[in-house]
């Protein structure tokens, strides 16, 4: 059996994609994004591409994948590629996979509906299947090594890419951060984000937000945790003057510790939470920052 896995370059998404390669089969063969002419991890094959849209790789990935049993990929590049390529190959596609386990003869894929609020599992009928997996839902393969690649023409472009504009973002990454400090409407302002900023800071994690605080302009889009914002997956995530609607806790299922500070102590964000705080911010962050930069 052969996985074949189409990944960035990003360490972390292919150590993901090589963790869930190891857990069905032995062979296994990679196509990365990259301007380098090597692969971190040991492959049986790799190839590499600067091209990054997946329209314009479709019919390069076509012929790689022929013979494979499983394609996986994740995130954007897997959303973009893989159900063509599940069409084009008559193979089944499954996407936002957060978990795989073989029962018996079966894998079953684990895919969370309704805004996570439950878990659909599937099965495949077909014998060539396609999985897209989410990101941070598997433990990263630390790809020891590296193996050599081969470069992968793109004979016709059937997209260009006319212009990109990236938002200027300081520090760790949502997707990335061990822990997040949230803010929502009980912030009551942008400047109350500084005070999260400086927790955060000391946790040497980001900030993140509720649509509520991103549409009232106080944080920038970027920042929003939930359905419709980035799915996280922090060790610590603090949500502050965040109520808890099943919106923004659709962003959360993956966070190890929730604690919550909210006023209310009605909040359902407390249901969700471990840890649970009924005080007014203003009050509790500043003293809990005191206290922990003392303690640093
Ligand atoms: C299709 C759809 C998609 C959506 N996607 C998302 C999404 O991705 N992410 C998301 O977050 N929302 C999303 N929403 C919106 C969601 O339904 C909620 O409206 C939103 O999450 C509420 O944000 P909030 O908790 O900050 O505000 P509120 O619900 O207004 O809660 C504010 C909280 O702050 C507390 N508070 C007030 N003052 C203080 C104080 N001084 N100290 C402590 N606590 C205080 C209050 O008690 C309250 O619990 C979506 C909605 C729809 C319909």
């Amino acid at each position: 059996m052969k996985a074949l896995i189409i990944s960035s370059d990003n360490p972390k998404r292919l150590g993901e994609l090589k963790t869930v390669a190891a857990a069905l089969c032995t062979d296994h063969e990679a196509i990365v994004i990259t301007d380098k002419n090597s692969v971190p991890g040991s492959w049986n094959k790799a190839w590499v591409t600067t091209e990054s849209l997946g329209a314009n790789l479709t019919d390069s990935v076509l012929k790689l994948a022929n013979d494979a049993d499983y394609i996986i990929s994740s995130g954007d590049i897997g959303l973009s590629i893989l159900p063509e390529i599940a069409f084009k190959l008559g193979a089944s596609l499954t996407t936002e996979v957060t978990d795989i386990q073989k029962e018996n003869d079966h894998i079953v894929f684990t895919h969370p509906v309704y805004g996570g609020k439950a878990i659909a599992k599937y099965e495949s009928n077909k014998k060539k299947i396609c999985i897209s997996l989410r990101e941070n839902y598997f433990n990263p393969n630390p790809l020891d090594g590296q193996t050599e690649a081969e470069n992968i023409a793109v004979s016709e472009k059937r997209i260009e890419l006319l212009e990109t504009s990236m938002e200027e973002a300081e520090g760790i990454s949502l997707e990335d951060a061990p822990v997040i400090v949230s803010g929502g409407r009980g912030i009551g302002g942008a400047e109350g984000f500084d005070s999260l900023s400086r927790l955060a800071k000391l946790f040497e994690g980001t900030i993140g937000a509720s649509r509520a605080a991103v549409d009232a302009g106080w944080v920038p889009n970027s920042l929003q945790v939930g359905q419709t914002g980035t799915i996280v997956a922090p060790d610590l995530y603090v949500a502050v003057g965040i109520s808890g609607a099943s919106q923004h806790l659709a962003g959360i299922t993956n966070a190890k510790i929730v604690v919550a500070v909210n006023k209310d102590e009605e909040a359902p964000i407390f249901k969700r939470a471990r840890f649970g705080i009924v005080a007014d911010w203003k009050k509790f962050i500043p003293a809990l920052t005191e206290k922990i930069s003392r303690l640093k």
